[in-house]
């Protein structure tokens, strides 16, 4: 899903050029032409992202503070000149990052990507975070956080313990220097840095950038956060390295100042996601998922379709739930045995997830009855995801054993919470209106996919 892109820029020709760049890549483009126009849109629309021209920040910086705060997402503002320090300025004031202007194709739809990507993965986690409070199972921050580790890499060591140096004012992270193939060597996570600064020189571009991909691809470096430092006047290595998995670019000549804010951000991402990934694997996932499908349950399920609500309410968008029941699945139990049965529930469980997106949620409610959970979802588009899954199902075949392969069929009941609702729709009665809709898909022959007619 590319995403909508707001673009707030005062000239016309500006904006139409950069709506076709971005609308060649498949975003959906929305156009102001002023900062009050900008906010009301960002108000009204929850973009993905903003782009935005300098010329509206200049007169007054705190119009980012006025943007993050209207919704949160990330600000990307186009800069006249190379000026390192109004860089710094702009990122210290909210900025996800800035682009010299005339800003090269390659580089723009790469940075957009790499932010689009990261933006999905924190509304997802924040989402699933919120559920875990919910529930009990996360614990707040305690007040005691290791220091963190930045290791630098550059082209030679003393440029890194150079870097190094200059960094040591702006950031309260321990800083090392360190080879690349000392990096690739790493084998433990625990000790692994938890930032890499990585120069990424135009002539040894595969070197380097592999290195980038190299430390995304193993177990210790996986998680840790890399940011790439490119030469001057070399957008299509900057786009690379982003492409390759580096979290965030800054460009040469070294600006600490800079580079500091881009460290910080970075490193308070990563040590989220630490958090989060080490709630769940405190075993306390047990309480909420299904042993037989490893899917959530049903406690969970609740309890998330009460945040993903909440979040509808505050950003004014719909959503969509639905119910799906497998058909006749009795007879599957009583004609092969109970382990296909399982079997079968296995197998559905894992192409409902493959084919979902990673911020919607499936959850077993028991039985043979998933509910599913389509966060920003209208009715039209609801209706062709159920239609897809129903289709999907029937059509694939289910392997038993070596001579058994059963196809199964599921209805599905679907109700929609709509945009503009008032106030907040209670997720139980979407539940009953969905397993209202599911009785009438079944009523009517199975195998088909009923809208709850007092939805939407
Ligand atoms: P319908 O099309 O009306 O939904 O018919 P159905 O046979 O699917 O519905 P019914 O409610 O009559 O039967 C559901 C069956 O699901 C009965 C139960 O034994 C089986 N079942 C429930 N949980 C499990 C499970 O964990 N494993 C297996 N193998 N079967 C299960
Ligand atoms: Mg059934
Ligand atoms: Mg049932």
């Amino acid at each position: 899903m590319p995403g909508r892109i707001l673009i707030i820029d005062p000239i016309a020709t500006n904006r139409i050029l950069l709506k076709v760049r971005l609308g060649a890549s498949n975003y959906r483009v929305l156009q102001a032409s002023s900062l009050k126009e900008g906010l009301s849109l960002t108000h009204s629309t929850a973009p993905d992202l903003i782009v935005i021209d300098d010329t509206l920040i200049a007169p007054d910086i705190t119009a980012l503070t006025a943007l993050n705060e209207a919704h949160p997402c990330p600000v990307v503002v186009l800069t006249p000149g190379e000026e390192p320090n109004a860089r710094a300025r702009l990122l210290a004031a909210g900025a996800a990052d800035c682009l010299q202007k005339p800003v090269n194709d390659a580089l723009l739809l790469a940075r957009l990507r790499s932010l689009m990507r990261f933006e999905t993965t924190r509304r997802e986690t924040g989402l699933r975070d919120d559920t875990s409070r919910a529930l009990g199972l996360a614990e707040d921050g305690v007040g005691f956080a290791p220091q963190s580790q930045v290791a630098v890499i550059a082209a030679t060591p003393s440029l890194a313990k150079d870097w190094s140096q200059q960094l040591r004012g702006e950031t309260s992270a321990q800083i090392t220097v360190l080879s690349i193939d000392a990096a690739l060597e790493l084998t433990d996570a625990d000790t692994a840095p938890d930032l890499f600064l990585m120069a990424v020189a135009e002539e040894a571009t595969s070197l380097h950038l592999q290195a980038i991909t190299e430390l995304r691809s193993r177990a210790a470096t996986r998680s840790a956060a890399i940011i790439a430092i490119t030469p001057e006047e070399a957008p299509v290595t900057a786009a690379m390295a982003l492409d390759l998995g580096a979290d965030d670019i800054a460009v040469c000549p070294f600006n600490p100042a800079e580079v500091g804010l881009r460290i910080t951000t970075q490193l308070r991402h990563k040590h989220r996601a630490d958090q989060l990934r080490a709630t769940v694997q405190h075993g306390l996932q047990a309480a909420v998922t299904d042993p037989l499908t490893g899917l959530f349950n049903r406690r969970y399920a609740l309890a998330h379709l009460k945040q993903i609500a909440q979040r509808a309410a505050d950003e004014g968008t719909p959503y969509a739930v639905m119910i799906l029941d497998i058909d006749r699945f009795k007879l599957v139990n009583d004609s092969h045995g109970h382990a296909a049965g399982d079997c079968v529930l296995r197998a559905l469980s894992t192409c409902l997830c493959d084919n979902l997106r990673s911020i919607d949620m499936v959850a077993r409610l028991g039985g043979e009855e998933f509910v599913i959970a389509l966060p920003g979802t209208g009715e039209a588009e609801a209706r062709i995801v159920a239609e897809r899954l129903r289709k999907l199902i029937s059509d694939m075949p289910v392997v038993i054993d070596a001579k058994t392969t059963l196809t199964i069929s599921v209805s599905i009941g679907l109700t929609i919470a709509p945009a503009e609702t008032p106030e907040i729709c209670d997720p139980t009665d979407l539940l009953k209106q969905a397993d209202s809709a599911l009785y009438g898909a079944k009523g009517n022959g199975r195998n088909q996919v009923i809208m709850n007619p007092n939805a939407a």
